[in-house]
């Protein structure tokens, strides 16, 4: 299989697609509503990538190191007949792993399909377990127990699951402790995801970021904790495990240790664009390449020029400067 390294020799290992930019909910550090609101305008259905194309675009990045897949949004649930895609991408010759981030309004219908597609592994987004406070992070009022309940339904089930948990400074620091609690008695583990300045509408500053440290000091005022070493170059998450019952729970800490020297991460946006860091100002267009009937040898010899052309390391750099000025690709259209 040809690897393909960037410019600071990092492979290319793991694609996430988003296969739309529309959402369910509005939460207010990705889609704020005064901003995402009735008329905002989303995508038409054809200038979204086919399945069809995703699942081509798939194969090649594959041939280049990719063995990671991951489906994201906006809400990936909203797209139709997602179980059809995840059936398809699990054909693709090199990849062991596809994973699939949501919100899990909509898992209770589709957990069933995807599991009977060949999904196993779910990264579900849920920030308090307060009603009032996780209301008001999603912009909808959903109650957290309509997502606990589809977190039980999906673990019976037999999924993989993750907990991702957005902390920001004055709106869920109280919830760390509850999450925390709820998630360790049924073995799931959670993760913390510093509050990033994705995009350029959720009004982000240094000064409302929680950083690992804070998180962590808070959890060991309640638990005894203990480093659990990375499985594999480019993991994201700092791992730590509960010592009583050897759960897990993670840490996603881009805005105060940074990770690029070791991401192997590219992105598709809902628009068919390759992203190569979540940061960007600007994409490729790849949509345009696939439909202008492009070879697939042709497309390999596009994205591995791409690849081989990067150079970034955004938050290794970042500052409060560039967070307000560069202009951002947002998280709408990316993912995550
Ligand atoms: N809608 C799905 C969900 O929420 O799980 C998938 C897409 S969402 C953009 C992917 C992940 O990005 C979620 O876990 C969400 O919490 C996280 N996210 C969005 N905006 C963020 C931000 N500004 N900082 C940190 N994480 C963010
Ligand atoms: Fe939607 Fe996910 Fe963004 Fe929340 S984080 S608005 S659920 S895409
Ligand atoms: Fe990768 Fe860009 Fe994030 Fe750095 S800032 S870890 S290069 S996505």
């Amino acid at each position: 299989m040809a690897k393909v390294i960037d410019k600071f020799g990092r492979p290319i290992r793991d694609l996430r697609i988003s296969v739309t930019d529309r959402c369910n909910f509005r939460c207010t550090y990705c889609m704020p509503k005064e901003i995402f609101g009735n008329d905002y305008a989303f995508l038409p259905q054809e200038e979204l990538l086919t399945y069809e194309e995703m699942v081509r675009i798939a194969r090649i990045f594959a041939s280049l190191g990719v063995d990671k897949l991951r489906i994201t949004g906006g809400e990936p649930l909203l797209r139709k007949e997602l179980p059809s895609l995840i059936a398809e991408l699990t054909k693709i010759e090199g990849i062991q792993d596809i994973g699939l981030t949501t919100n899990a309004v909509l898992l209770g219908k589709y957990a069933e399909d995807l599991y009977k597609a060949g999904l196993r592994r779910l990264n579900i987004s849920l920030d308090a377990m307060d009603p009032f406070v996780f209301g008001e992070m999603n912009g909808r009022g959903t109650q957290p127990q309509a997502i606990l309940k589809n977190i039980e339904l999906a673990k019976e089930m037999g999924f993989d699951i993750k907990v991702n948990m957005v902390v920001q400074k004055d709106v869920n620091v109280l919830e760390i402790l509850p999450m925390a609690m709820h998630f360790k008695e049924r073995g799931i583990t959670l993760r913390f995801i510093e509050f990033m300045d994705v995009g350029n509408d959720n009004a982000w500053s240094f000064e409302k970021v929680v950083t690992k440290k804070e998180i962590f000091d808070i959890l060991q005022s309640e638990f005894e904790l203990e480093p659990v070493d990375a499985d594999y170059f480019g993991e994201v998450a700092k791992r730590y495990r509960y010592k009583d019952n050897g759960v897990e729970v993670g840490f996603i800490t881009s805005v105060s240790e940074s990770f690029c020297s070791s991401c192997t991460r590219a992105r598709i946006s809902s628009d068919g664009k390759i992203y190569t860091c979540l940061f960007a100002s600007d994409g490729f267009d790849l949509r345009e390449l696939v439909r202008s009937g492009k070879t697939d040898e042709e497309l390999t010899q596009a994205l591995t020029g791409l690849w081989e052309s990067r150079d970034d390391r955004y938050s290794d750099e970042r500052t409060e400067e560039t967070a307000k000025k560069r202009k951002k690709i947002n998280m709408s259209y990316i993912g995550g």
